[in-house]
């Protein structure tokens, strides 16, 4: 058994701005009397410059400008803290969703991935096959739960040591180091797995966009949300805080619940 302190995330994508596009777009709209905020992430600009061209309100009405302006626009708010901030209170967060962010969460259980896969709106996974990779040890990582308890972490150690050579065994009954065609070995391999706990840790690519991951974030870091979810997310919404901070700016942690809550919530 290889056991595992603590599932882990890593960013390893998220939206940038292409900006020689947005600079040749808003040149032939007529130059508004707006920039990118260089306090903004990436994204966040991309969030408030989808939000400018659904009300064409890039800046207060110009006449000279009817392509970047409307009549009906007096006054723009300033700064993309202030803009999104508003995006958020009214809720029109279908903007949110131009935004990705895409982790790796590595040493998870299939517990943890079944209870991730179910988010279904704006999210793109990538697992890691137990078909393909044979399982020759056991990475497990043991719940503060089951550790808090002598008893109780011994019982773990002992069945996972006997699933581990359960898995050995099965392969030397079927001489798998002997078998070279690949598909008999993805046959078997499926098979054996069978027998492996569904605490077993292993690795998934999750990608979701902004929109998403607030609703996650706030589903699975809830007291109410199982020990291991409420880790990952944790780790999720503290990066999502530090990456995309006005677009998490009414995100907190609640150290009562210790769980991240949001005020506007289902933007
Ligand atoms: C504490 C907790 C306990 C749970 N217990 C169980 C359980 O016992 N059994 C079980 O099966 N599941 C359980 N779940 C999973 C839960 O029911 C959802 O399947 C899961 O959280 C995915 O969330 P979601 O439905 O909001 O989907 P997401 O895909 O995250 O969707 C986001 C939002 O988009 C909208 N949306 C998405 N798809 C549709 C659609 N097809 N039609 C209309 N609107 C849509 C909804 O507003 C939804 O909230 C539990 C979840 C939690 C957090």
């Amino acid at each position: 058994m290889r056991q595992i302190d603590l599932p882990k995330v890593y960013l390893v994508a998220k939206t940038m701005l292409e900006p020689d596009g947005l600079e040749a777009y808003l040149r032939d709209i007529g130059n508004p009397d707006w920039k990118t905020d260089p306090n903004a992430a990436d994204g966040e600009n991309l969030i408030e410059a989808a939000g400018r061209m659904c009300y064409r309100s890039w800046q207060p009405y110009d006449p000279e400008k009817p392509e970047a302006s409307n009549p009906n626009v007096a006054n723009v708010r300033k700064g993309n803290d202030a803009y999104i901030g508003n995006v958020l209170k009214s809720g029109h967060g279908s903007i949110l969703e131009h935004v990705n962010a895409t982790f790796i969460c590595r040493n998870v259980s299939r517990v943890f991935t079944h209870e991730l896969v179910r988010h279904r709106a704006g999210m793109a996974y990538s697992q890691e096959s137990l078909r393909y990779v044979r399982l020759d040890d056991l990475p497990f990582w043991i719940p503060d739960s089951a550790r808090a308890n002598a008893e109780a972490q011994s019982k773990f150690e002992e069945v996972i040591d006997f699933l581990e050579n359960t898995q050995k065994e099965l392969a030397g009954i079927f001489g798998m180091a002997d078998i070279e065609d690949f598909t008999t070995k993805k046959q078997l391999t499926s098979m054996f797995r069978r027998l492996a706990p569904i605490g077993i840790g292993t690795t998934i690519m999750v990608t979701g966009n902004l929109r998403a991951w607030r609703h996650i974030i706030a589903m699975r870091t809830s007291s109410h949300a199982e020990e291991e979810i409420r880790i990952v997310t944790g780790q999720i919404a503290e990066i999502c805080k530090e990456q995309f901070p006005n677009v998490f700016q009414d995100m907190s942690f609640d150290s009562r619940e210790e769980a991240w809550i949001f005020s506007h919530s289902k933007v």
